[in-house]
């Protein structure tokens, strides 16, 4: 199998804009050794442009990953669809320019005078993790029901006390 590089040539670049496309599977994920994601699916568009002195980066990640879901511990498949926008600068920031981490909602990627190559697996590691939910739950309904079988009791007795009143505990029995 054909390895994917994920790498943009941004000192052979030329002007103008130059999209590349990567595909992001389980194992990209395996790579970063990220037990959360169990199963990816994810498409990448990067387009890199130039202009003088100015290199941006823009990427659009789109796709779906799967983790274990928090209540059942079932495969749950979380929609992935987030932008990065990056400024590549090059140089240790010694020249006086300022060291802000962020210009004109760019993202700055500083790279050391003698890198001939963005490499991109960091930073779509990065922008797919933060996009992820941190309460990764199925919709109401859609837990495995083998397993919220054994957790139904002890949830309605803690943290769903609220929603009991005498009304629907008699529900509760008439229904079974
Ligand atoms: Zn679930």
């Amino acid at each position: 199998m054909e390895k994917i590089d994920f790498l943009i040539p941004v000192n052979g670049l030329v002007s103008g804009k130059t999209s590349y496309r990567w595909t992001v599977g389980k194992e990209f994920f395996e790579e970063f050794e990220n037990p959360d994601i169990i199963d990816a699916s994810v498409e990448v568009e990067a387009v890199a442009e130039k202009s003088g002195h100015y290199i941006g980066v823009d990427c659009h990640i789109s796709g779906s990953v799967t983790v274990s879901c928090d209540r059942c511990l079932g495969r749950l498949a979380i929609p992935v669809d987030t932008t990065g926008r990056l400024s590549v600068k090059f140089g240790s920031g010694d020249d006086g320019t300022e060291t802000s981490a962020e210009e004109d909602g760019r993202e700055i990627v500083l790279l050391s005078g003698s890198d001939a190559d963005l490499d991109m697996r960091q930073i779509i590691y990065d922008y797919t993790c933060l996009s992820l939910p941190m309460q990764r739950v199925h919709a109401e309904g859609e837990c495995d029901p083998e397993v919220t079988r054994y957790l139904g009791g002890s949830r309605q007795a803690g943290e769903a006390g609220g929603e009991e009143t005498p009304f629907s505990v008699l529900k509760d029995m008439f229904r079974n």
